[in-house]
C-alpha cells in the first residue's frame, strides 16, 4: 500500500519568491526503506521540513497525500499524531525532564490518552530491547551529558514510542563513530514491520550497508529528485560524487 505520495511540490522560504522545491515526486509504500542523497544546499533538508509542516517554508504548489489524507491541510502537531516523524539533526536537551516523562507525555500526546506511569513502563520494555537502550537512561533528563550515539538512538527510542508509520531521519549518521553507526542501524531494524517506513536523509551509503535491507536511493539535486536507484547509486556516488550522476 502507498504511505506517502509527493507531487510536483514546490515550496518557497516563506513571504519570499525564493524557491527551494522546484517539483519533488516521490512515492513511499509501507515497508521500504527510501534514502536521499545529494549535496549541500540541494534542498534535502527543506524537504524533510516540509512534509512536517515546518513554518518557514510555504508550499505553492503541489500535493502531498499521507496514508490517504492531505497533508498540506494539517497543522504540524496533526501530522505527527497522523504518524509523521521527524528527526532533528541536533536533538535537544531538556534539563529537569527525565527521559521516561518525556516519552510518556510524547506517547499520550500522540495516541491522546493518559497512560499510568507503571502501564507506560510496561509497553516501554520490549521498545528498549528493540533499540537495545540501557533502562538507565529512562532516569537521565533528555539529552542531558548524552554522546551524538546516545542522542541519536535517544530519539529512535523516540521514534519507537510513538510507533510512527513513517520516520523522517535527517543525517542521523552525522558524526557517529562505526560502533555507534551500527547501534543506529540495529536499532532500526529493530523497529522496522511490514508496516512503517523510512525516508533517511545522508551523505553515506554506510548507514545503508548496515541496514542491509534493498531499498530506494534518490539525488536531489536544485530542488528536484533528479535520478532514483538502489544501493549501487549511492556506492557511485561514493566513487565519483555527485558530477559522476549528473553526467550519467
Ligand atoms: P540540504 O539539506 O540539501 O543541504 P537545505 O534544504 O538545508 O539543503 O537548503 C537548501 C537551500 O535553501 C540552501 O541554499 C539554503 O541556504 C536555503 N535555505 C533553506 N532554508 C532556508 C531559510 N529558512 N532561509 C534562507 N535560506 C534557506
Ligand atoms: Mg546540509
Ligand atoms: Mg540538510
Amino acid at each position: 500500500n502507498v504511505l506517502l505520495e509527493v507531487n510536483d511540490l514546490r515550496a518557497v522560504i516563506k513571504d519570499t519568491d525564493k524557491e527551494i522545491l522546484k517539483g519533488v515526486n516521490l512515492t513511499i509504500n509501507e515497508g521500504e526503506i527510501h534514502t536521499i542523497m545529494g549535496r549541500n544546499g540541494s534542498g534535502k533538508s527543506t524537504f524533510a521540513k516540509v512534509l512536517v509542516g515546518h513554518p518557514d517554508y510555504e508550499v505553492t504548489k503541489g500535493d502531498i497525500v499521507f496514508k490517504g489524507e492531505n497533508l498540506l491541510e494539517m497543522d504540524p502537531e496533526e501530522r505527527s499524531h497522523a504518524g509523521l516523524f521527524m528527526s532533528f539533526q541536533s536533538p535537544v536537551e531538556i534539563p529537569g525532564v527525565s527521559n521516561m516523562d518525556f516519552l510518556r507525555m510524547a506517547y499520550n500526546a500522540r495516541k491522546k490518552t493518559e497512560i499510568s506511569p507503571i502501564e507506560f513502563f510496561h509497553f516501554l520494555l520490549p521498545k528498549l530491547e528493540a533499540v537495545k537502550m540501557d533502562p538507565r537512561f529512562l532516569d537521565r533528563n533528555v539529552n542531558e551529558g548524552f554522546s551524538g550515539g546516545e542522542k541519536k538512538r535517544n530519539e529512535i527510542l523516540q521514534l519507537a514510542v510513538l510507533e510512527a508509520d513513517l520516520a523522517i531521519l535527517d543525517e542521523i549518521d552525522s558524526g557517529l563513530d562505526v560502533d555507534a553507526l551500527q547501534d543506529v542501524a540495529k536499532a532500526l531494524l529493530g523497529l522496522m514491520t511490514p508496516k512503517n517506513s523510512i525516508l533517511m536523509i545522508t551523505h553515506y551509503p554506510t548507514l545503508l550497508d548496515l541496514i542491509n535491507k534493498p531499498g530506494f536511493v534518490h539525488i536531489m539535486q536544485d530542488g528536484v529528485i533528479k535520478r532514483t536507484g538502489d544501493r549501487s547509486l549511492a556506492k557511485l556516488v561514493e566513487k565519483g560524487g555527485y558530477a559522476e550522476i549528473s553526467n550519467a
